[in-house]
């Protein structure tokens, strides 16, 4: 079925078109969630002009380039809601046994205050050449690259979609509670050089990134990132708030990731902290909260009533061996009608920036959590990682499903895995079996970006050596190195 005009016009004379999609299992993710078994989906530039049955779409359109999925699930690209695209360059340096309180006076404040903008370059590209891999295609960055147009040269190397944001952008450094303190420390100073350090510096920051808006078809995109966790003020959470209004854009930020920011933000409003903000007027449907894990009923439902977005980790926090990620509200405030996206957050994190993983550990862990199988399915977190995701980056209008009118951001799997055999539910075997390793090719704003499991237009394996390279010279560069987990004596431990 063709779903609208240009394609039914009455011409006999077929469209020329610039990409089909041929015999394609079409989850189109629209407001019906409509599946075509053996469906097509014609692109013209970088919109997708007819979405229907093969045997209708094709017979309207003579395409200069046909790609036959040959049966295999295609879906719309993944958004990676929230992460640190450049921190990639040290992924993996973390030990296990490292403290958490000590990750900064030990690696991060060495990295943030010396890190350079080829250093960023490189591992923003690593990040984006895996995320393609992996089947996403649009990415929100968290405000934490010194060097955003670093990040831009990246992401359009490579033919990304981007949705960036100024560089680590609050006004109370010091307030930064993630790891330093606990809730019963006392407050530390930072030691973080390149933040600003008052609300005047923190404002003049402030919007660089969304100039990148005037051009209606970029490809690289910007938004208002607040760093969060304690370290904004109420007057520049308002400034960015109003920011994210006038401009169309989202406000990002991380909120409630570890029990001791969130207890910080607890006594710093003496309310819960999304309560207080939802009065302040912060929330809204175009904000974006990353993580959320540390939440009470109260602001569960506050979340729901304001239309904010959740930018839920499941991996990250859990990596850390901190609560939240599985026993938080996330699926509540999914199942109450709110917005659940999903983000892989850093290289030390979750280390993979894999949105299929992440859907797939939130599905185990919430399930593990709540005892109840139906917490969260595989179609949930494949609305949650397309749909939810544009809303979470303030695309909705452009991104998200596969509709006529919309961008062409698609990804088309293959068939010739075994985890997608047998031919018994499509989604349930994508998302509990295969995940990103039957992704085959990935087209973005209507360009096959990954063709058969290659990129063209790039010597892939011989930029990753590179960065390989480039990664070992930054950490001998900056005083910093990665050394193996601490030996641990197995059997010894009373359990
Ligand atoms: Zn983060």
């Amino acid at each position: 079925m063709l779903t609208e005009d240009p394609l039914v016009s009455g011409s006999k004379a077929p469209h020329e078109i610039s990409l089909l999609v041929r015999h394609a299992y079409v989850l189109t993710m629209d407001d019906e969630e409509r599946v075509i078994e053996d469906g097509a989906i014609a692109v013209d530039g970088s919109r997708i002009v007819a979405v229907g049955t093969d045997t209708d779409v094709s017979a309207e359109v003579r395409a200069s380039k046909v790609i036959d999925a040959r049966g295999a699930p295609v879906h719309p690209g993944l958004v990676e809601s929230h992460l640190h695209a450049s921190y990639h360059i040290y992924r993996g340096a973390l030990a296990d046994d490292i403290p958490e309180g000590a990750i900064f006076s030990e690696f991060m404040d060495q990295f943030m205050n010396g890190v350079d903008e080829d250093e960023e370059y490189h591992g923003s590209l690593l990040a984006i050449i895996e995320m393609v891999r992996n089947g996403t295609t649009c990415f929100l960055e968290a405000g934490s690259a010194h060097a955003p147009d670093a990040v831009a040269r990246a992401a359009r190397l490579v033919g990304m979609r981007a949705v960036l944001g100024d560089p680590f952008i609050c006004d109370q450094p010091d307030a930064f509670a993630m790891g330093n303190v606990s809730s019963d420390a006392p407050a530390q100073k930072s030691r973080l050089s390149r933040t600003p350090r008052n609300i005047q510096e923190a404002t003049e920051r402030l919007g660089h990134q969304i100039e990148r808006n005037a051009d209606p078809d970029a490809l690289i995109t910007g938004h208002v990132a607040v760093r969060g966790l304690g370290t904004a003020s109420e007057e520049l959470l308002l400034i960015a708030k109003r920011l994210a209004d006038d401009s169309g854009t989202v406000l990002n930020m991380h909120h409630a990731y570890s029990p001791a920011d969130t207890e910080a933000a607890r006594r710093a409003y003496q309310a819960d902290p999304l309560v207080h903000l939802a009065k302040l007027g912060v929330l809204g449907p175009n904000v974006t909260l990353g993580h959320a894990n540390q939440l009470t009923e109260a602001e569960r439902d506050v979340v729901i009533e304001s239309g904010a977005n959740i930018a839920w980790g499941p991996s990250a926090a859990a990596m850390w061996g901190l609560p939240g990620s599985f026993t938080g509200r996330h699926a509540e405030i999914w199942r109450g009608g709110g917005n659940i996206a999903l983000g892989s957050d850093s290289g030390n994190w979750s280390n993979d920036f894999d949105v299929f993983r992440q859907a797939k550990a939130a599905i185990l862990g919430t399930r593990q959590a709540s005892g109840d199988r139906l917490s969260i399915t595989a179609e949930d977190v494949l609305t949650m990682a397309t749909r939810g995701g544009a809303r979470a980056a303030g695309l909705s209008d452009r991104i998200g499903s596969i509709e006529v009118g919309k961008r062409a951001d698609l990804v088309i799997h293959t068939l010739d895995r075994p985890e997608l055999v047998p031919y018994t539910d499509m989604v349930r075997n994508l998302i509990y079996a295969s995940g990103s390793k039957s992704v085959h090719s990935v087209v973005i704003d209507g360009r096959v970006v990954l063709e058969e499991g290659r990129f063209g237009h790039f010597d892939e394996p011989a930029l990753l050596r590179g960065i390989a390279d480039k990664s070992r010279a930054m950490m001998a560069r900056l005083g910093i190195s990665s050394r193996p987990n601490g030996r641990r004596v197995r059997g010894r431990s009373a359990i």
